[in-house]
């Protein structure tokens, strides 16, 4: 799922990396590429045009224009849209304040109802909750057979008709299972319906004649994520002939567009509430729109990071040594000091490089990290006379010697450290021409 949009949005992101500002022809690029990413991806055409519109409009404000790293404020943009339109905040369950919780299940045959069912029963499990199934399903031969099973293997009861009552009423099953919720006490009842293979009036009708006669608290629409833009068209007739509160998407775990996952929040103004993705009973998960976006974007924590560099890293600080690196002195070793604290602020190096997308290969080399690095380099430099740190080229042998001394490090630290600092001092100053992300040269390694 996404794969297609993630590899995509991913292109449109690398053309952007390392502009310092970005001119109107760069937004306009980057917008349709967006706007033909999400069309790939069968998202529907007004949600595609309102995206690509909210994402322009603040991809020109002084949000980037200002920020940091304005193909990085881009991203972030990007991702906060994404979660926007996959509905914010995750959408619990509201449980009934007495009585049996009574959970409406409709949707489409095939769409993965009664598996749904079972899953949402064991979840419910997991929540200290007493579920019980009702089969409501009485015309597709076996459904009442196949919710028996998965009622089984999560360990959950199901009420059903006797055997043989095949004809039976749905409506008067959906009601006689309420009495029998309260008679052993279970808190939440499932109410599986009759699916239907399209759009039919007479079924319809006869979910919401099941809904009057239960009053659910909660009606979810079960649909099948692998169907892109259909799945917002049955979303849209099952809104208008028995109306649901949230929605679940089936077969995340497929390897459609995504589409449906992306349209159906701005399309219904339901909540997506729950993800089933897979044929375990245990591939289902409350559906959260912040982790999906940043599943779609396959970006690690990365965001997270943004968010802490941001916070970390002084802008005024960072614009004082780009100031410098004009004037006469140029960027000092105080500078550069500096900028180590606040790559120390960033919290510990290890967790740091472990938020970046693709940093599990280097696990090792990670952990053997040593973050007293910064320490050590901190001595050096708080050895050394402000004018030696203003002007390094002066720290001559006799000073590099009286400076090891000074912090209990080797002469051959002291060159070290020298050494960077004429090299980092090389990248801020290439930096400064192409704008790239301040802050992190030198890093020690
Ligand atoms: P219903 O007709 O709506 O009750 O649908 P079923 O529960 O019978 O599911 C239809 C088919 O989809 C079955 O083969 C399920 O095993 C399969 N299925 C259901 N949910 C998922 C899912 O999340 N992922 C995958 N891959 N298959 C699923």
């Amino acid at each position: 799922m996404f794969a297609t949009l993630s590899d995509r949005l991913a292109d449109t992101f690398k053309n952007l990396r390392g502009k310092g500002r970005l001119s109107e022809a760069d937004i306009d690029a980057t917008a349709r590429e967006i706007r033909i990413a999400l069309l790939e991806a069968d998202v529907a055409l007004p949600v595609v045009k309102e995206f690509v519109a909210a994402v322009k409009e603040r991809a020109r404000s002084e949000e980037v224009s200002g920020a940091l790293n304005p193909a990085q404020q881009i991203i972030k943009i990007v991702h906060e849209e994404l979660v926007t339109i996959l509905g914010g905040e995750t959408r619990r369950l509201r449980y009934a304040k007495s009585g049996p919780t009574v959970i409406l299940l409709a949707g489409l045959q095939g769409a993965g109802k009664t598996t749904l069912a079972a899953k949402l029963a064991l979840w419910l499990k997991g929540q200290d909750k007493t579920p019980m199934l009702v089969a409501a399903d009485l015309q597709r031969p076996n459904a009442v057979q196949q919710l028996q099973v998965n009622g089984e293997r999560v360990g959950v009861p199901v009420f059903a008709p006797e055997p043989g009552n095949g004809t039976g009423n749905p409506v008067d099953v959906a009601r006689a299972s309420l009495e029998e919720a309260r008679r052993k006490l279970h808190d939440v009842v499932i109410i599986d319906t009759a699916g239907r293979l399209g759009v039919d009036q007479t079924l319809m009708q006869q979910a919401a004649d099941i809904r009057d006669a239960v009053q659910p608290d909660e009606v979810l629409f079960v649909v099948d994520a692998m169907i892109g833009q259909d799945a917002v068209t049955t979303a849209q007739a099952f809104l208008d002939g028995v109306g649901f509160d949230g929605v679940v998407l089936t077969k995340l775990d497929g390897d459609a567009r995504g589409g449906a996952a992306l349209s159906i929040r701005s399309v219904t103004g339901k909540p997506v509430m729950f993800a089933s993705s897979g044929e375990k009973m245990t591939d289902f998960d409350l559906f959260h729109p912040d982790r999906m976006a940043s599943r779609i974007l396959d970006m690690g924590d990365m965001l997270t990071l943004i968010e802490q560099a941001e916070k970390a890293f002084d802008t005024e600080q960072s614009m004082k040594a780009a100031e410098k690196l004009g004037t006469k002195g140029g960027f000092t070793l105080e500078d550069f000091l500096q900028q180590m604290m606040q790559i120390r602020k960033l919290g510990s190096m290890t967790k740091i490089m472990g938020m970046l997308p693709g940093m599990g290969q280097f696990r090792d080399q990670l952990e053997n990290f040593d973050e007293r690095e910064i320490d050590r380099l901190q001595a050096i430099i708080q050895s050394m006379t402000p004018a030696e740190r203003d002007n390094p080229k002066i720290i001559d042998g006799s000073r590099r010697a009286r400076i090891a001394k000074g912090s209990g490090r080797q002469v051959s630290d002291v060159n070290q450290l020298v050494d960077r600092f004429f090299e980092a001092r090389k990248m801020m100053e290439s930096m400064a021409k192409g704008g790239g992300v301040p802050g992190m040269p030198g890093m020690p390694g």
